[in-house]
């Protein structure tokens, strides 16, 4: 089926989610596109393609949204974490930091970045199926809030702290059997996922954390999955988490932590619809007030951690066209300098993105192409049946809203280096992470001696 992507520059300042594009894209007097402030075309020339770009304001924009939005419709205390997976750096970190967000880290690594970019721990939670002994320490040590996925978690906490140490800050996590409509990869919310306490299990759980010397239960934990446009579900788990909470609290826990996760979607293709932020944090904090009033239960503080929907449309991926292959009554591919290992979204999840030439954006398109990557993989296509026109070995593509689960998920397939990345405000242009270059991925490549040719 062919499907038309058509290139839109929508400018919906108030929910940057909403949009394809980052909230700044504007064209200059030639009609070749400006994010930032920069133009696209000359950010190729400057630091080379692939390239990810991230807009500043369309990331300080969404973290506002966020902040204002359970300013507006939480009468409660709140606190906006960032889902650091989505794009893990030293600069996004800090970005998030001085908007007021705490950091939501899945790993060690994740976990140093967000120290050394100089949030403190305390504005920290860790997350984890399968948490280390090194992951568990370090965020005891630097006093974050752990959330406890399973009873391994239980026992390894049990063996690190000893009876006169501080307690560690804990929020229990827990699977609501929430069914949500999205890729089935991407799903958390349904009872049989690998994520958090079987809702049945709580109970024994919070017994057995009773009168504990090593954990302080603070809070509860759910998340119901990621690219969601529904809002239903969020009203659905607000009344489960409130219930829960209640038994918690009924058992003598002093449970004030409600941490709903993120999952907000975001838009890639013109069909796409998500909710806006404004309206997410409506839904929730209202049905979260709404079920306390109901239970007669004081209003917990209220967390979530939004990932895709603070960066995604903050970023795209600029590429050079290369080769093109024209099938005699099929179809015509362009290949790009990049692929699978920059954006492996399309090859994992099916998902659709938005492209354009960034110097003739609105030019008239003339024919219907397939982007190719350049891996050695037949699925390696980042998309397929656009509208472009007709264009040339040289051209500069931009691939929209690769701002979240692109460089975090890139790999180094075929040996291909990564991408730079750098971030884009009022004109300027800085580097966040340096191009890696083929010889940096022999670095850890070792010989070993009986191979060395002797003589
Ligand atoms: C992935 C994830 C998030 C962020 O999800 P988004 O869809 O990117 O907002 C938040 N919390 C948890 C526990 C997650 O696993």
């Amino acid at each position: 089926m062919s499907k038309s992507r058509s290139f839109e520059i929508n400018q919906n300042l108030a929910s940057p989610n909403r949009n394809i594009t980052p909230i700044t894209t504007e064209l200059d007097h030639l009609g070749r596109l400006k994010v930032g402030g920069c133009l696209l075309s000359e950010l190729a020339e400057q630091y080379g393609t692939p390239l990810y770009v991230l807009d500043e304001t369309t990331i300080r924009r969404s973290c506002e949204a966020y902040r204002e939005s359970f300013r507006k419709f939480y009468p409660g205390e709140s606190l906006v974490l960032y889902a650091s997976k989505a794009n893990s750096s030293l600069c996004i970190s800090n970005l998030v930091a001085s908007e007021g967000f705490g950091i939501d880290v899945v790993s060690e690594g994740e976990l140093l970045t967000a120290l050394r970019s100089g949030i403190p721990g305390e504005k920290i939670v860790l997350h984890g199926n399968n948490k280390s002994i090194n992951e568990l320490e370090l965020a005891y040590k630097n006093k974050a809030t752990i959330i406890l996925d399973n009873q391994h978690d239980i026992d390894l906490l049990r063996k690190i702290i000893k009876e006169n140490d501080q307690p560690a800050k804990v929020m229990l996590r827990f699977t609501p059997g929430i069914e949500c409509h999205t890729h089935e990869y991407i799903r958390t919310g349904h009872l049989d996922s690998k994520f958090g306490f079987d809702p049945k299990e709580l109970i024994k759980v919070f017994n057995q954390l009773k009168d504990v010397s090593f954990a302080n239960v603070l809070g509860l934990h759910a998340h119901i999955g990621s690219q969601i446009f529904e809002l239903t579900p969020h009203i659905d788990l607000a009344d489960i988490m409130t219930d829960v909470l209640k038994k918690g609290r009924d058992i003598g826990f002093p449970i004030n932590d409600l941490n709903v996760g993120g999952g907000l979607g975001i838009k890639y293709v013109s069909s796409d619809d998500p909710p806006s932020i404004q309206d997410w944090v409506k839904t929730v904090a209202k049905s979260i007030s709404d079920a306390c009033s109901k239970k007669n239960l004081s209003l917990p503080r209220l967390l979530c951690e939004p990932g895709r929907s603070i960066i995604a449309s903050a970023g795209l991926t600029l590429y050079k066209i290369g080769s093109r292959k024209d099938i005699p009554n099929g179809k015509t591919y362009i290949s790009v300098d990049g692929g699978m290992s920059d954006n492996p979204r399309p090859i994992t999840y099916q998902s659709n993105y938005t492209a354009c030439l960034v110097d003739r954006p609105l030019a008239k398109s003339d024919e219907v192409v397939t982007i190719a990557g350049k891996h050695c993989e037949s699925g390696d296509i980042l998309l397929k049946n656009v509208h472009l026109p007709s264009s040339s070995s040289g051209d500069v593509l931009s691939v929209f809203a690769t701002g979240a689960y692109n460089l975090s998920m890139s790999s180094n397939y075929n040996r291909i280096p990564r991408p730079a990345s750098v971030i884009v405000a009022n004109g300027e242009s800085k580097m966040m992470q340096l191009r890696e270059l083929p010889e940096d991925l022999l670095r850890y490549d070792l010989l070993p001696d009986r191979f060395i040719a002797k003589g």
